[in-house]
């Protein structure tokens, strides 16, 4: 796709922001087009389109179980996207077990903090100094805890450094000391295989959650995963049509989940949608993703290292060694000079790169990462028209190329050498009148 870039003419766009959202697979596309004239409301009767759709909306259901590894005794329900499912997952731990204590990490997006600081006592299993998740701090606190904790709350990986967890062994400990463990999978699910695992198993998963827009399909579907027995006990979150067994003037029959917590017409476009890219993504082997992804990230890096007054956030000096297994393909980084905001406009201006920049919506994880203080913090919150500090981040999808990272790693390198160039031709531009 050719994009407008300053100073006239046109660039081939380059999308280095797929940890924000995908862009459809081709697959994904066609499907969308071939089923939607015959779409339909899901469990709505026994007419020809709608029994069509809802057999497409149980496969979905099937689909996606198979494609997390989950046990036969969790049940798959269809959300919005990530932040809804948290959420979903807080109204019915708040319902069930209220008294628990849910450890969430430093280093999660607010989907994964903000839900559970309301109605639980929560804390916060620190990262290190290298950013990342400090197990030793993990067994710590939940000894601390004596058997109180019921939930460790913990990305699959991070949409900031890229980090993975070691979700076995986080699970492990998590239930040594009688916890469960919720993983946030949004920038795992399109990256590397992922294996709730039979319950019985000691490193099983409980509830994972992940949104469909970072996988190749459409906005508007998330998942849910977690123990059928935990969904059946409370009311839901939404009520409405599709919810119910029967209801009369005098009592409600909830029906049994998942239908319980999915009110309302479903979004059977973005499942069939989603299906398409679960098979697309199963051609290509999760495996071989990653292992392509995380080449293209050394290539980034070897680069970028040799960029002056570039710093690379959370990336080890000897990341040769390091990258393999434990990273999801996204760089965060921060040039001396230029903001933030100011680096992300230059490289659209200059070269159509599509980058994100910011708090990436893991506010105390970059706040960390960068050093400030709750002084400043303070300042920030109390000055709303001062840029606060941030980051800016590339991220990889399966279909960029190394060319891709030659073109921007060529552009930063000028802007590096000259930003004041850069900084004048763009703050310029943004001048009113
Ligand atoms: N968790 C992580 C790690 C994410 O990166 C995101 C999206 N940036 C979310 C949760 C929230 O996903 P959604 O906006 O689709 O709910």
């Amino acid at each position: 796709m050719k994009v407008p870039i300053a100073g006239g003419g046109t660039a081939t766009a380059i999308n280095f922001d797929n940890a924000a959202t995908t862009p459809p697979f081709h697959a994904v596309m066609n499907r969308i087009v071939d089923f939607a004239p015959w779409y339909s409301s899901v469990h709505r009767g026994k007419g020809y389109k709608s029994v069509l759709s809802s057999d497409l909306y149980e496969k979905a259901r099937e689909m996606v179980h198979e494609f997390i590894g989950a046990d036969p005794s969790q049940v798959v329900i269809f959300t919005k996207n990530t932040t809804e499912s948290a959420n979903l997952l807080a109204h019915v731990l708040r319902a069930i077990r209220p008294e628990q204590i849910i450890l969430s990490t430093e280093m999660e997006h607010l989907a994964n903090d903000l839900p559970w600081r309301t109605g639980f006592k929560t804390d916060y299993v620190r990262v290190d100094s290298d950013g990342r998740l400090s197990l030793p701090n993990l067994e710590a606190k939940l000894r601390a805890y004596q058997g109180k904790v019921g939930l460790v709350a913990v990305s699959g990986a991070s949409n900031v450094t890229g980090y993975m967890n070691p979700l076995s062994q986080i699970a492990r400990t998590a239930h040594r000391h009688g916890a469960k463990i919720f993983v946030d999978a949004a920038q795992l699910a399109s990256h590397a295989p992922i294996d709730m695992k039979p319950v019985n198993s000691p490193d099983h998963i409980d509830y994972l959650a992940f949104s469909a827009h970072k996988m190749y399909a459409p906005f508007g579907i998330g998942v849910l995963i977690g123990p059928m027995e935990d969904f059946t006990q409370t009311e839901p979150l939404l009520a409405g049509g599709g919810a119910v067994g029967l209801v009369s003037r005098q009592f409600v029959e909830w029906g049994p989940p998942p239908a319980r917590h999915e009110a309302g017409t479903p979004n059977i476009i973005g499942l069939v949608a989603l299906t398409a890219a679960i098979a697309t993504l199963n051609s290509s082997d999760l495996r071989s993703v990653h292992a392509y992804e995380n080449g293209l990230i050394r290539y980034a890096i070897n680069g970028m290292k040799a960029i002056p007054g570039l710093t690379l956030y959370c990336i080890p000096d000897q990341e040769q060694s390091e990258v393999e297994d434990n990273r999801v393909s996204l760089i965060s980084f921060s040039l001396k000079e230029v903001s933030h905001g100011l680096l992300a406009e230059i490289l659209s201006g200059e070269a159509g790169i599509a980058v994100r920049n910011g708090l990436f919506c893991a506010h105390p994880y970059v706040e960390k990462l960068l050093g400030l203080t709750q002084q400043e913090l303070e300042y920030y919150h109390a000055h709303e028209d001062i840029v606060v500090p941030g980051l800016v981040r590339i991220s990889f999808g399966l279909y960029n190329t190394s060319r891709e990272v030659d073109i921007f790693i060529d552009l930063l390198t000028r802007i590096a050498r000259n930003p004041r160039r850069y900084i004048e031709k763009y703050t310029q531009r943004c001048m009113p009148g």
